[in-house]
């Protein structure tokens, strides 16, 4: 593969072409990357803060020209580009530049049980950083761990998306437009072979994708012992109780599921209502629903899928959940051409035994099941190899504060959904299959770091008691077990 192609799933048709960078343009860019860290990593907190207001000014002053890149390549409407993908870079920008220098400085330990030391704890950049990332969000979810490493020290080499290159090339933009300096931030193009010679090169891959890549990448950097950082895929589990405000949550399981079309990491996937007011929630859900659409150049809320083999996985899904007794209540279709548009379905007798509500779908799906009641829901909630996000809805706070604690995932929302992203404060990530480390809040900072352990010694005996020849003997061992374990 000598170029990508990017298309505008909206009407199908070619929008740009790009070289693919080969092996050797991904090592000279790494090389790059390599000789402009030994400055960065040197500068001051508030210096390199400095360039990151300035991208920060960049982006949100040419925000509708970053906006309509992404619209085009993706389909998505205008307002939800500004809002999930610009919006969150702007935010992320905003939380490193103010808590980045404290969450960045080093930290005191306690030095017990050796009080003769002096013990902290210094965060130092992990050197250059491959970013490879997915096309849903396009902008957002390369520029977001850029950012981050940024504010840490390190460089960073992007590989956006295949799909989604033209997005990509923005971040080239942005940093050259806000000045950074050269090799700081660079974006190679291309597909698994460009990723996999990144992986070979810089000192830590942040992957954001599917799983089955995440395999692929995760043993390929096992060979240099390269650590990465996965964000993956969900399968995400709504839970409303009967005491839930039912209008409240009908309105965010059709938004939460439909927006960007079900192409959302942290979709509501898969809906469990208990049997007391799942019929009044479902006839809810349905009315919800009668304003929506999908297709057409400019109209519908819901936005294209992005290609054809993403509306198989769709379909497919939906033919395995029929096949086994599942109802469609609406929906269920592809929406003929041009572009690439599935229509917005509500499905009920839903089991798990269906791939629908153990796999992945990527699609404007909801999927709702009838629980008997609060801890059969839980139960099933937690049956899934992922553990990204979740939510429960019930008007009792304590009761959805003690479900949202046995959730068994990296995030979770009480009377919300696909909030938890939008708040740059909190470390983002999922367990299982859904990946590991965080991105965002003050993990996602000291993610592209290192910490270095420094013992500093304060009081200068002329021996310490268990250098050679030892003193007392085995007593001393016994003292210091006792003070170890206070007692
Ligand atoms: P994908 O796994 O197909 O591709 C992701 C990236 O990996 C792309 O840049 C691709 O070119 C690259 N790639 C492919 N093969 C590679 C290889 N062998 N070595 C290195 N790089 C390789 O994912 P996608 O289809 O672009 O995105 C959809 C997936 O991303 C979904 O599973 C979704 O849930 C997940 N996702 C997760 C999050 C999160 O934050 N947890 C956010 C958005 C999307």
């Amino acid at each position: 593969m000598d170029e990508i192609i990017s298309h505008n799933p909206r009407t199908g048709e070619e929008i740009g072409r790009l070289p693919v960078a080969n092996a050797d343009e991904v090592r000279a860019a790494v090389g790059r990357a390599r000789k402009a860290f030994e400055e960065w990593r040197d500068l001051s907190f508030p210096d390199r803060a400095e360039h990151l207001k300035r991208l920060k000014k960049e982006l949100i002053g040419n925000s509708d020209h970053y906006a309509d890149v992404i619209v085009r390549e993706t389909g998505k409407h205008h307002s939800d580009a500004l809002l999930a993908d610009v919006a969150q870079v702007a935010g992320t920008l905003d939380y490193a530049i103010r808590k980045g220098g404290k969450l960045l400085a080093p930290r005191k330990a306690s030095s017990w049980p050796m009080p003769m030391l002096r013990a902290y704890v210094e965060y130092h950049p992990i050197g250059v950083v491959g970013v490879i990332s997915p096309w849903n969000y396009p902008l957002g979810l390369p520029f977001i761990p850029t950012v981050l490493a940024l504010a840490a020290g390190c460089t960073v080499v992007v590989k956006p998306s295949d799909v989604t290159p033209l997005t990509g090339e923005l971040i080239r933009e942005a940093t050259d437009a806000a000045g950074l300096p050269p090799g700081v931030v660079q974006v190679v193009q291309g597909g698994a072979a460009t990723g996999q010679a990144l992986i070979d090169a810089v000192d830590l891959v942040s992957f954001t994708g599917s799983p089955a890549t995440a395999r692929k990448v995760a043993s390929r950097a096992a060979e240099t012992l390269t650590p990465v950082l996965l964000e993956l895929g969900g399968k995400d589990a709504m839970v409303v109780l009967e005491d839930a405000d039912l209008d409240r949550a009908a309105r965010g399981a059709v938004w939460g599921g439909m927006f960007n079309a079900g192409q959302t990491c942290i979709s509501i996937e898969r809906v469990y209502v208990v049997d007391a007011v799942y019929d009044e929630f479902l006839a809810k859900v349905d009315a919800q629903m009668d304003g929506l659409s999908a297709g057409g150049p400019d109209k519908g809320d819901i936005g294209p899928i992005i290609f054809d083999r993403q509306l198989e996985i769709i379909e497919s899904h939906l033919e395995d959940a029929v096949g086994k007794g599942a109802t469609v209540v609406r929906g269920g279709s592809r929406v003929a051409g041009p572009g690439s548009f599935y229509e917005p379905t509500l499905l009920t007798d839903v089991d798990h035994t269906m791939e629908i509500m153990r796999e992945e779908t990527f699609g404007p799906i909801l999927p709702i099941m009838r629980v008997p009641g609060e801890e059969a829901a839980l139960e099933l909630a937690n049956d899934s190899k992922f553990g990204l996000h979740g939510s429960v809805w019930t008007k009792d706070l304590a009761r959805g504060r003690s479900f949202a604690s046995r959730l068994n995932t990296g995030t979770v929302a009480v009377n919300n959904c696909l909030v938890n992203f939008g708040v740059p404060d909190l470390p983002f990530g999922g367990i299982r299959e859904s990946g590991y480390g965080s991105s965002n809040g003050p993990e996602g900072i000291r993610a592209f770091t290192y910490p270095k352990a420094v013992a500093v010694n304060r009081i200068a005996l002329k021996r310490e008691p268990w250098w050679f020849p030892r003193i007392g003997g085995k007593r001393l061992g016994k003292v210091f077990l006792r003070l170890a374990g206070r007692g």
